[in-house]
């Protein structure tokens, strides 16, 4: 017995044999400059920062739709106070097949965000997925999302970084801590400190209803933080799928010490070309801001 645990700590402590957990030898040299104890805060204005007192919301809908959508929900969220604005014209599918009524607006998105832009002074978050649209995006968006999906995709973390924009990085879905750190260490490397991570719910054998397809580990935003000094924001949307317990888990992921939450949603939920169960709608957006901001001051904190 004595013998099995000293092999156990031997191999945890060089890291001779593949492990699913964190190591001692991996904070020393592989994941070295993500778990960095140097504290990174994530600036994009002088009142737009992802750091111990500011929460900031990043909100929108799944899809850049249409260009009355996103300048609809734009005004919404600016009247809200929003600075940050979500919304895809470059989306990854789970399915190959899209319905009647789902166009990827891919360059023509890009435009109708680089209007909404020029308009509100939001800033822009928007997904890439591939590196041929890189430009396009670039000359618009603030930060860029890397997909879950696409979270061990080298090539695209790395041309992604090279573009020194902001990142989120989302964790994949079945992924371990040490990947997401070590796909964290690859943007790293190429000189682009301007990181956020985002826990975005896993898959699970038990996720509580039947529409639910992942269930939003909040646990990973906790040892996250311990891990690193990077922003760590959640998003309950894409994890629970389903809007009612959004909110509970936005708050839930702020009471758990998150920087940041990433919250979709859409002027009629309903018709929501993908994913019409998540969304929150305005007066629900506007509800969970208003609770968000009573747990943010506790810990002494603010929503933006
Ligand atoms: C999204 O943000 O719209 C999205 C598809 O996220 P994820 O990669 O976490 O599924
Ligand atoms: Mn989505």
């Amino acid at each position: 017995m004595k013998n099995i645990n000293k092999n156990l700590f031997v191999a945890n402590l060089t890291n001779k044999q593949p492990t699913k957990d964190i190591t001692l030898d991996d904070i020393k040299f592989k994941i070295k400059k993500i778990t960095s104890k140097k504290e990174k805060i994530v600036k994009l204005s002088n009142d737009l920062i992802f750091s111990k007192k500011s929460i900031p919301i990043i909100a929108g809908p799944n899809g850049v739709e249409s260009r009355e959508l996103i300048f609809k929900v734009a005004k919404f969220l600016k009247k809200q106070g929003i600075k940050i604005l979500r919304g895809h014209a470059y989306k990854p599918l789970t399915f190959p097949y899209r319905s009647k009524n789902y166009k990827e607006s891919m360059s023509q998105g890009m435009d109708w965000l680089d209007e909404v832009k020029r308009h509100t002074g939001m800033k822009i978050v928007t997904e890439v997925t591939e590196i041929r649209y890189l430009d396009k995006i670039c000359s618009t968006a603030d930060i860029l999302q890397i997909g879950s999906r696409n979270m061990q995709n080298l090539e695209l973390l790395r041309e992604c970084a090279l573009t020194n924009k902001t990142i989120i990085l989302k964790r994949h879905f079945g992924a371990s801590l040490r990947d997401m750190l070590g796909a964290a260490e690859h943007i790293l490397v190429e000189g682009n400190e301007n990181l956020i991570l985002c826990e975005r719910g896993v898959s699970s054998p038990h996720t509580h209803k039947d529409t639910s397809r992942f269930m939003l580990d909040v646990q990973a935003i906790v040892a996250l933080k311990e891990l690193i000094k990077y922003p760590v924001i959640s998003d309950p949307s894409h994890a629970s799928f389903w809007a009612p317990w959004v909110s509970p888990l936005a708050l839930a992921s702020v009471a758990a010490g998150c920087d940041g939450l990433i919250i979709e949603m859409h002027p009629n939920p309903k018709k929501s070309a993908v994913d019409p169960l998540q969304p929150l709608d305005f007066k629900e957006f506007a509800n969970l801001k208003k609770k968000l901001k009573k747990i943010a001051s506790i810990l002494g904190k603010k929503i933006i």
